[in-house]
């Protein structure tokens, strides 16, 4: 069985296999992933710190030079490279070129280096004073990342952290780890140093260790909830920098005014799309008034027609779930439905495929909050309809809720839509835009429990996060100028 090798100093670097890697269309298992351990990762942090001393010092156009020629790579190699996501995480080839065109944005607005790591100069602040503000790479990133998008959120974080003259540290979710070893070998392609970006593979144990690592200054994770806030806790106890990235509940509120048609069309394509795996899925559409029945029997219509079925077979329109434990969990919440009165408007369970983790797109009406399919992120083709008198109450629910990713809003009321994004408690909002993640040169983060720490991830918060500002005080004075005066340097 092959085992996917670490990526270390610049080549793959054998160990033994530990954890089985599924084949989510079969079931199959069709490879292994090893686990990093002290001595593995102790080589590993003592390489980054080495590369890390000529890397942050390279010039500006060096790095442009090597993002510019990663991002050539990334599209020559698109095919291929979607062909592994497909393989190991499910979602159609179409959906893995997405996810790859997404994160190469990241790259793209990572090339801009020169204007982002730009500094400020004030001249003559005071008599013969000027100041100017550098901004210097914090060190070496270790970046921890989730299943769902195997290179879209390695390319958030890896993008701008290298850019910034870092090192990094990537350590994959060990479900789809073996895209992050192409793209270690395209970023040494593109002519980056050997041990500046470097994978290495594991789970839990893998991710304390670094934690605790010494060699570790900065940690960019995203992931679900509960590890979120556990990794944001232990690595700022550890005294690290870190942004930690959790779960989410979106909800697509839609008001009496809103074109059904434009709604249904969003519901489906961002709750169903990726089999609802996606961090800004949409998974609680709130119907406002009387929009109820009509946009259920809407969304209940297009859903009997998307074909669900591997991820490499172009005519599906959605992939299996990402392991058995999950299938069984997402079916969970849709077959204990009618006991918390819950209507099942969609049954995906009644599909029973000969293998692999296929889910139908389920619908369920009547949900309410206090129930575990509204109050838990289900992460899978689940749509839930809560039912709402009118605007307030709508705004009242997306509010009470603990995570704060993604919202929507659909509507021809452009005020209405004005004081939703004013009024609501969510980073990302979309208005007509089911899934509004932001492009490259505005950030990404969600609020209350969907992020831990305050920096939001790429963009310009991005080159924030992993930079350190320092400010230079500047004065050359003449022998004449010169004179005891124990007083507070004062400016005026
Ligand atoms: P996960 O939290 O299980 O795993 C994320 C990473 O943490 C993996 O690399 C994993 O190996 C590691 N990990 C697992 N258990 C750990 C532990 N106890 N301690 C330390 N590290 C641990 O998440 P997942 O199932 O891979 O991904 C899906 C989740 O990620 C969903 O909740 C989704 O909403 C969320 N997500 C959020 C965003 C966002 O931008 N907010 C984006 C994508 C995914």
């Amino acid at each position: 069985m092959q085992s996917i090798p670490h990526f270390i100093n610049g080549v793959r670097v054998d160990a033994p296999g530990e954890l089985p890697i599924h084949n989510p269309a079969t079931g199959q298992v069709i490879a292994q992933v090893p686990v990093a351990r002290a001595d593995v990762i102790a080589r590993a942090l003592d390489v980054s710190r080495e590369a890390l001393t000529t890397w942050r010092a390279s010039s500006l156009s060096r790095r442009t030079q090597v993002l510019f020629a990663l991002r050539q790579l990334l599209v020559q190699h698109e095919d291929e490279l979607a062909a592994i996501i497909t393989r190991e995480h499910g979602k159609t080839l179409a959906d893995a070129k997405g996810e790859l065109a997404r994160g190469l944005e990241n790259v793209e607005y990572a090339c801009g280096l020169s204007e982002h790591l730009k500094g400020d100069f004030s001249d003559q602040v005071a008599d013969g004073v000027d100041v100017h503000s550098v901004r210097e790479p914090v060190g070496v990133v270790l970046a921890i990342t989730p299943f769902n998008f195997p290179i879209m959120v390695p390319l958030w974080m890896c993008a701008n952290a290298l850019a910034s003259g870092n090192a990094v540290i990537l350590k994959p979710s060990e479900k789809d780890p073996s895209v992050s070893v192409r793209l270690g070998e395209l970023l040494r392609e593109a002519g980056l140093p050997d041990g500046v970006f470097q994978v290495l593979h594991g789970n839990a144990t893998t991710v304390e260790a670094l934690l605790e690592h010494p060699g570790v200054d900065a940690v960019s994770f995203v992931g679900s909830t509960p590890i979120a806030r556990s990794v944001h806790a232990r690595a700022t106890a550890a005294g690290k920098r870190v942004q930690a990235l959790g779960g989410a509940k979106n909800h697509m509120v839609v008001l009496p005014d809103a074109d059904l048609d434009v709604a249904a069309d969003a519901a489906i394509n961002a709750g169903y799309g990726s089999a609802g795996e996606r961090c800004m899925a949409i998974s609680v559409v709130v119907a406002v008034g009387d929009v109820a029945d009509a946009l259920v029997a809407k969304i209940a219509e297009r859903a009997d027609r998307l074909r669900v079925g591997a991820g490499d077979d172009p005519t599906s329109d959605f992939g299996p779930l990402i392991s058995a434990e999950h299938l069984a969990r997402v079916r969970g919440y849709v077959t204990s439905a009618p006991r918390d009165a819950i209507t099942v408007v969609r049954d995906g369970t009644t599909i029973e495929p000969s293998e692999g983790y296929f889910l139908g797109p389920c619908l369920l009406d009547h949900v309410q909050p206090g129930t575990p399919a509204y109050d838990d992120e289900i992460f899978g083709p689940v749509l839930s309809v809560v039912r709402v008198d009118n605007f307030d109450e709508a705004l009242r629910l997306v509010n009470a809720n603990p995570y704060g990713n993604g919202v929507a809003i659909f509507t021809r009321d452009g005020n209405a839509a004005r004081l939703f994004a004013k009024r609501v408690t969510v980073g990302m909002i979309g208005v007509n835009v089911p899934i509004p993640v932001p492009v490259s040169a505005y950030s990404f983060g969600g609020w209350k429990s969907s992020l831990f720490g305050h920096a939001h991830i790429y963009g310009p918060e991005g080159f924030a996060f992993y930079t350190r500002a320092k400010v230079i005080t500047t004065r050359w004075p003449q022998p004449s100028e010169t004179q005891i005066d124990l007083g507070f340097p004062r400016t005026r």
